[in-house]
């Protein structure tokens, strides 16, 4: 493993754990399979461990397992204050308690303000003296490091930046948001002032391994490089000096094995201009095929009307990145076809979802587009049909026999 170093001095491994998408099972997570990824990665050097207060059963999973493997003062929690519930300053503490509670810990190694998107989120902290809080916590030594994560336009991200000497940020980053959200502006504007940046959807949400059009899959096969679509992703990061920690969703041991390796291998200025030349040919074979450029990052969730917001623009990306079919049965199997449908056409345009969707996209109106690409009327007979056999209201035993 390499690290690189915090604001202090203290090194991180440039491989972050997110614990946002361990693997679920039944309505929690998997605790023994999060376990046996995570102490793997551990194992294999990797200290930064990063949760929110957002994510469902993600802070106490991630307590348990270091508190059950005794390594909570060898490891790094980054945690989030949900800034957006926050309309008291008594809020503060008591985010912060539970979340200690939930993490098995008396103190947080990186303490973010979660998903600002514009100055005016951090201006309402100020206002009810959130650098006060912040002051107490420090000097009891309850938080190590204090930053934000960000998700909004590079402009309020440099104010932000500008405004409180913050130990570390946390952006969205990857080679295909080299321009978007914080952006590489962002993101040598936040190194300039010696401030460490963690990296967060590196791979876009998976999209960049796992959806990835035809012809960039053949574009990284036929290169002499060898190297895989996720380690394309990871190692354009790894080659930028101002990025400290790339945060992964590791939820399966290959997984883990596959981004310990990169994290071990690759480093700053190791593209070639043939490597560029690559990142450049991915880059537009996906702008040719994507249609909603979602993360699946799950922030819209839940929909008060069971809307799979995320599961539906992933099938409608599906269609164009994969195949119309491919896209269609998908979303026919992942949204059709539970007890409690989650079709797109189940919105009623509430508005709910996206005041908390961190690309800011349109998600009433693409939601339409999108379920009228995915079930045109043959699909939709065929879904009600198997729907009504799946899910018939069975018969006392009695009357069946
Ligand atoms: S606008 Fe539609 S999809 Fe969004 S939360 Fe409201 S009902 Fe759900
Ligand atoms: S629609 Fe927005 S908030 Fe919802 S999963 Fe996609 S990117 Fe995240």
């Amino acid at each position: 493993m390499q690290y690189r170093k915090d604001k202090y001095g203290r090194p991180l491994s440039v491989l972050g754990y997110g614990c946002m998408r361990f693997t679920r099972k039944g309505g929690g997570i998997d605790i023994d399979k999060a376990e046996k990824e995570l102490m793997a990665a551990y194992r294999s050097g990797v200290n930064y461990y990063d949760t929110a207060y957002l994510y469902p059963g993600s802070e106490a999973a991630l307590g348990e397992i270091l508190e059950r493997n005794g390594i909570r003062d060898k490891v790094c929690i980054a945690t989030k204050l949900p800034q957006y519930l926050v309309q008291r300053t008594a809020a503060f503490d008591r985010f912060f308690d539970e979340e200690c509670r939930r993490l098995r810990t008396g103190y947080i190694d990186y303490y973010l303000m979660h998903q600002f998107t514009d100055f005016t989120q951090w201006e309402k902290l100020k206002a009810l003296g959130i650098l006060e809080w912040i002051a107490a916590k420090k000097q009891s030594g309850a938080i190590r490091n204090i930053g934000f994560s960000y998700h909004g336009n590079t402009g309020p991200f440099l104010k932000i930046l500008e405004d409180y000497d913050w130990d570390f940020c946390q952006i969205q980053y990857n080679y295909l948001d080299e321009t978007t959200q914080a952006g590489v502006e962002g993101l040598r504007a936040a190194a300039a002032k010696g401030i460490p940046v963690v990296i967060m959807e590196p791979l876009r949400g998976g999209k960049l391994v796992n959806l990835l059009p035809t012809g960039a899959k053949k574009a990284i096969a036929s290169h002499p490089r060898g190297w895989t679509a996720a380690q394309w992703g990871l190692r354009w990061l790894y080659n930028q000096p101002e990025v400290t920690v790339v945060l992964s969703g590791m939820n399966s041991l290959e997984m883990v094995e596959e981004n310990v390796k990169t994290a071990a291998e690759a480093g700053v200025g190791d593209f070639t201009e043939s490597d560029f030349t690559l990142i450049d040919r991915i880059r537009q074979e996906i702008r040719k095929t994507e249609k909603v450029g979602c993360t699946g990052c799950r922030y819209c969730m839940p929909c008060p009307q069971g809307v799979d917001i995320p599961g539906a623009f992933r099938c409608y990306n599906a269609m164009y990145a994969e195949s119309k079919s491919a896209g269609r049965f998908q979303y026919a199997q992942t949204v059709g076809m539970t007890r409690e449908p989650a079709f797109a056409t189940q919105c009623i345009e509430c508005g709910k979802c996206e005041k908390h969707c961190p690309q800011g996209i349109p998600i009433r109106e693409k939601l339409k587009e999108a379920d009228r690409a995915l079930r045109p009327l043959p699909y939709r007979i065929g879904i009600a049909v198997v729907r009504k056999y799946m899910f018939r209201k069975r018969q006392p035993k009695e009357k069946l026999s």
